[in-house]
């Protein structure tokens, strides 16, 4: 595993999923290639090694298969950003709107200390919406959110301009 050019190959093209006239980037391709996996998390974990972060903080279910190996691999906790109702104790909220409708996310009220530094995680990085929430919740709980991270950007979607305050950093950009 070289390059990732090498990764990229591994991501699935599924053509109308969910819907009709979208291509889905499907990356469980990747996820089963142990090498593949490796490097993927090892190339995010780089990006930040001098950044002394103590929180990463990723949302359920996807952002959890990067967010933990990364949080390992730099010395951090693990912060869950849950779908309404999941969390057991004291959480807030933040909204964000799907196509049809609204949705809630929720962190544990304690999981963030003001002023401690966060990398938010996630998968894939399309218009940016679903993110934002989690950055709402952060900024809720006072963190200092170095940086959002994820595998793939889908740069044609330009949720890098929506998130122009953070550094974004991607491994495989389309
Ligand atoms: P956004 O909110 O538009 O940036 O969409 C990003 C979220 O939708 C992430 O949590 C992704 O898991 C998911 N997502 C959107 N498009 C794709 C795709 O083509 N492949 C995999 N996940 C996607």
């Amino acid at each position: 595993m070289s390059s990732d050019q090498d990764l990229a190959k591994l991501i699935r093209d599924v053509p109308d999923f969910p819907k009709q006239g979208i291509l889905f980037k499907d990356i469980t391709t990747l996820l089963k290639d142990k090498d593949a996996f490796k490097k993927s998390i090892d190339l995010l974990a780089e990006r930040f090694a001098n950044d002394h972060i103590d929180k990463v903080v990723a949302a359920e279910s996807r952002g959890f298969i990067f967010g933990a190996p990364l949080a390992y691999l730099l010395n951090a906790g693990f912060v869950p950003v849950r779908k309404l109702g999941r969390l057991p104790a004291k959480a807030i909220r933040a909204e964000y709107t799907l196509e049809y409708g609204t949705n809630f996310v929720e962190i544990h009220v304690d999981a963030i200390e003001p002023g401690e530094k966060v990398l938010i995680v996630d998968d894939l990085l399309a218009t940016g919406g679903t993110v934002g929430a989690t950055i709402e919740l952060v900024k809720k709980l006072e963190g200092d959110i170095v940086a959002l991270a994820f595998l793939v950007e889908l740069s044609f979607l330009k949720g890098r301009e929506r998130l122009k305050d953070y550094r974004i950093e991607t491994i495989i950009t389309y």
